[in-house]
């Protein structure tokens, strides 16, 4: 008897159909019907997590309370369900083969030999059911990041298809999620990807009990039989996915579509009532009914790619719904930002953030925009970089500690407000040796950090390697600046402020990690308030 019931999620024709948003919804629906439901994500790439992948490779590098660095799909599952996920939560091939390795390093094969099966899809197997097995959830499900045919995604599948065989019926279905495309010029929906998709997955020996299919346009019933005569499954479990305006909407999508009453049918559970939608639906209404705008610019270097500051953009759609508030996110490249173009780039919003990230591009563009929105009143929150130039920026501009800066920068500043950790002086390796995971912070106050959360003590996530060097606090202090949270561990400071200003708030951590749809983060909801009290009274 298993101890949990697990659902597959696989994707075919092509990549970025949406399976994250569409695992994730499945399991706020099943959460909304009563059940405990874990996510998970299992990569086929080699490296050992995302932690060491560019943005633009992969989108936003998501940090978990227990500091693993992980694919933004953790993100979304977090933000769905509000339940937190941690390192077991997110598998890829690297971590697979790593573990492997060090198994046959100490001797734990007993001299056979290491194979593809039963070695490598066994580790498949047994990470894929370690959540399962602590008795803390009813449903397990897992994502299988790219798409059925890859060469890479070979094993996930051999394990999934021996892993179905192990559970028995009832106790593990696949969901196959695929592209039904619209051919314009014959005016057509398509079905043949899909149709060759579902057997590229057969041909694997596994049969998919649910299809998906993303699409522009309505698929028409005769489509649907269509699809399920030739893919084998029944017509209810052939489930439209269309284009949705938001992400959030998806799972009342799936909902009417009756995703979540399939699924329990094929695990042969209860569907226990109606899914209980209230606070979900009481945050879409606010989201879609905004009372105001606000016009918020996102200062950073990788703005080409959205996902790259996807936590980021999803807090504010949170913080903007708490806020009743319409933020409108205007991506500012660093890069392209001097004295010349500030004005006509900045003059008009009503709040800046300036992104975290790595290395020296756009520094100086975004110490531009420090020293703009600080001298123009402009409620400013600045996330892990950002803090750490506006520690910078007013370093130089108003303490006059000319050449200031971070040590990542310039290793020879005469001013080091910035500079590496102790215990990072040693580090060599890239890969998960930054300072990640939750760390405590204590907030002093009056200070408008205390005033966003409500309290003086509180745990955020973290994900860098330079801190505020504290051999300058005094100085910066008396020049004006106040640092307002501190770990209390370790003294590190973790916010800092500026009282002369309307609102200028930096945080060394990353709130938006924490932000949820049942839980907008503090920080964003109060920034968001903020910028929308600087538009009310400058438009006066
Ligand atoms: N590059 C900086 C550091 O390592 C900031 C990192 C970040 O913004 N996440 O400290």
């Amino acid at each position: 008897m298993a101890n949990a019931k697990y659902i597959f999620v696989t994707g075919g024709v092509t990549s970025s159909l949406g399976k994250g948003i569409i695992a994730a919804s499945l399991a706020k629906l099943l959460q909304a019907r009563g059940y405990r439901v874990a996510l998970q994500k299992f990569d086929p790439y080699i490296n050992v997590d995302p932690g060491t992948l560019n943005p633009y490779e992969h989108g936003e590098c998501y940090v978990t309370e227990d500091g693993a660095e992980t694919d933004l799909d953790l993100g979304h599952y977090e933000r769905f369900l509000g339940v937190p996920t941690s390192q077991t939560n997110n598998v890829t091939t690297g971590r697979i083969y790593q573990s492997v390795i060090e198994k046959e390093r100490r001797g734990e094969f007993l001299g056979k030999t290491v194979q593809v099966v039963p070695h490598i899809t066994n580790e498949i197997k047994e990470r894929m059911q370690l959540l399962g097995k602590t008795g803390d959830y009813d449903i397990v499900i897992t994502e299988i990041g790219g798409t059925v045919g890859d060469i890479e995604s070979l094993p996930y599948i051999e394990a999934v298809r021996q892993l179905l065989w192990d559970l028995g019926e009832h106790n593990g279905i696949v969901i196959h999620l695929t592209l039904v495309p619209y051919l314009s010029a014959a005016g057509e929906l398509k079905t043949k990807p899909t149709q060759h998709s579902v057997m590229t997955l057969m041909e694997s020996g596994i049969k998919a009990d649910i299809i998906v299919c993303r699409t522009e346009h309505e698929l028409s019933d005769e489509l649907r039989y269509k699809i399920a005569l030739f893919c084998n499954v029944k017509r209810e479990a052939v489930i439209q996915s269309i284009d949705a305006s938001t992400i959030y909407d998806v799972p009342n999508m799936m909902l009417l579509e009756g995703l979540d009453k399939v699924a329990l049918q094929k695990l042969d559970l209860p569907q226990k009532g109606e899914p209980d939608l209230t606070q979900w639906n009481a945050f879409l209404q606010r989201h879609k009914n905004p009372k105001h705008r606000v016009k918020i610019g996102l200062v950073g270097k990788y703005v080409e790619l959205q996902d790259s500051y996807k936590s980021i953009l999803e807090a504010f759609i949170h913080a903007g719904a708490a806020n009743e508030v319409r933020v409108d996110l205007e991506t500012i490249h660093s890069e392209h930002l001097n004295e010349e173009n500030i004005e006509a780039r900045l003059g008009h919003l009503d709040g800046v953030l300036v992104a975290p990230g790595f290395g020296s591009r756009g520094i100086e563009g975004k110490i531009s925009a420090l020293q703009y929105v600080r001298e123009h009143h402009i409620p400013f929150l600045g996330i892990c970089l950002g803090m750490q130039m506006a520690v910078v920026e007013f370093a130089r501009n108003v303490a006059g500690l000319a050449g200031a800066n971070s040590t990542e920068m310039d290793e020879h500043t005469p001013y080091p407000v910035i500079s590496l950790m102790e215990s990072q002086k040693t580090v060599t390796d890239k890969g998960g040796t930054m300072r990640l995971g939750a760390w405590d912070c204590e907030l002093t106050k009056p200070s408008h950090i205390f005033d966003a959360y409500g309290k003086t003590h509180i745990s955020e996530r973290h994900r860098h390697r330079y801190e505020f060097n504290n051999d300058y606090k005094e100085t910066l202090e008396a020049a004006g600046l106040r640092c307002t949270g501190i770990n209390p561990e370790t003294g590190l400071v973790e916010v800092i402020e500026l009282p002369s200003h309307p609102w200028f708030v930096g945080v060394q951590y990353h709130p938006e990690y924490k932000s949820t749809v049942a839980t907008p983060h503090p920080l964003f909801v109060a920034f968001v308030k903020a910028a929308l009290q600087r538009k009310l009274e400058v438009r006066k």
